[in-house]
């Protein structure tokens, strides 16, 4: 019996042993490792192949005969585009180097559809559309959202209620493959298109809501994932912003004020040029 407990305890010494001299080699291992791969990811400043990020596409949500959701006097599609308008300008003044593209800059009518397509056309290397979210008049904060998979009825629901505009475009069906925007189904569907630029838009999106939350000190809900038809086709990094809530009197009034809108849009901003220099490599 002292001999087994004898051998067996060796044994776990030399277990033991093998093991940490493992985990010590694996950890250099890991580290070289992690040396070479943060190297061959850093970008050489001065190479011509480092990657730039040249073209965002900035989207007011809705406009024209589309008004959006609605406050008791603001509306979504005037709130939006003061937000966007806001942004492109800071964009425009402080990254010189970064072409902005709207599409819209004025109160006029915008298929869902065609707003992708103007990112992609532009070989958009981000796509930010901001819009102002609807609920019980309790309902507040600002919400983020990237494409896919809805966790929750209610983040179906917010993706249902701006995907329901498709109803006000001429032939919507044959334009959208048959999607029908009341149908749970249809949402499921399409909402994994974009897996491609999930990481990085994901990235931005991150950087968006905390922005808000810390500089701009909106109370948050955070980062979601849903089907949203303008996110869909779009074939670069896209994020949906909800910059607040209309039918909630305090952040109405908020939202409907320039000034707050320039505040909002500093967020965003300084957002997009934390992810800009990220991905440039500082
Ligand atoms: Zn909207």
């Amino acid at each position: 019996m002292r001999i087994i407990v004898i051998l067996a305890s060796a044994a776990f010494l030399l277990l033991g042993a093998a093991s940490g001299e493992w985990k010590a080699k694996a950890q250099t291992t890991a580290d070289s490792t992690r040396i070479a791969a943060d190297s061959a990811l850093l970008p050489d400043a001065n190479s011509p192949y480092r990657y730039r990020l040249r073209t965002v596409v900035l989207d007011a949500g809705h406009g024209g005969k589309d008004r959006g959701c609605a406050g008791a006097s603001a509306r979504e599609a005037d709130v939006a585009l003061g937000i966007i308008l806001a942004l492109g300008k800071q964009i425009e003044e402080n990254l010189p180097d970064v072409k902005v593209v709207y599409t819209r800059k004025t109160n006029v009518f915008v298929e869902l559809d065609e707003r992708a397509a103007i990112a992609n056309r532009n070989h958009a290397d981000l796509f930010i559309s901001v819009h102002c979210n609807a609920g019980p008049s309790a309902g507040h904060g600002t919400e983020v959202w990237t494409m896919g998979l809805h966790k929750t009825t209610a983040n179906l629901g917010v993706a249902q209620r701006e995907n329901s505009v498709i109803l006000q475009e001429k032939n919507y069906q044959t334009r959208y493959n048959g999607f029908d925007p009341n149908s749970p189904q249809s949402h499921i569907m399409f909402s994994l298109f974009q897996s491609a630029y999930i990481t990085n838009s994901l990235r931005f999106a991150q950087r968006v809501e905390r922005q808000l939350r810390t500089s701009v000190k909106r109370p948050s809900r955070g980062v979601k994932q849903a089907g949203f038809i303008v996110l869909w086709k779009s074939t670069m990094p896209s994020v949906l912003i909800e910059a607040g809530f209309l039918t909630n009197p305090t952040e109405e009034r908020y939202l409907n004020d320039k000034a707050n809108q320039s505040y909002m849009a500093a967020g965003i901003y300084r957002a997009f040029r934390e992810y800009k220099r990220e991905l440039e490599g500082g």
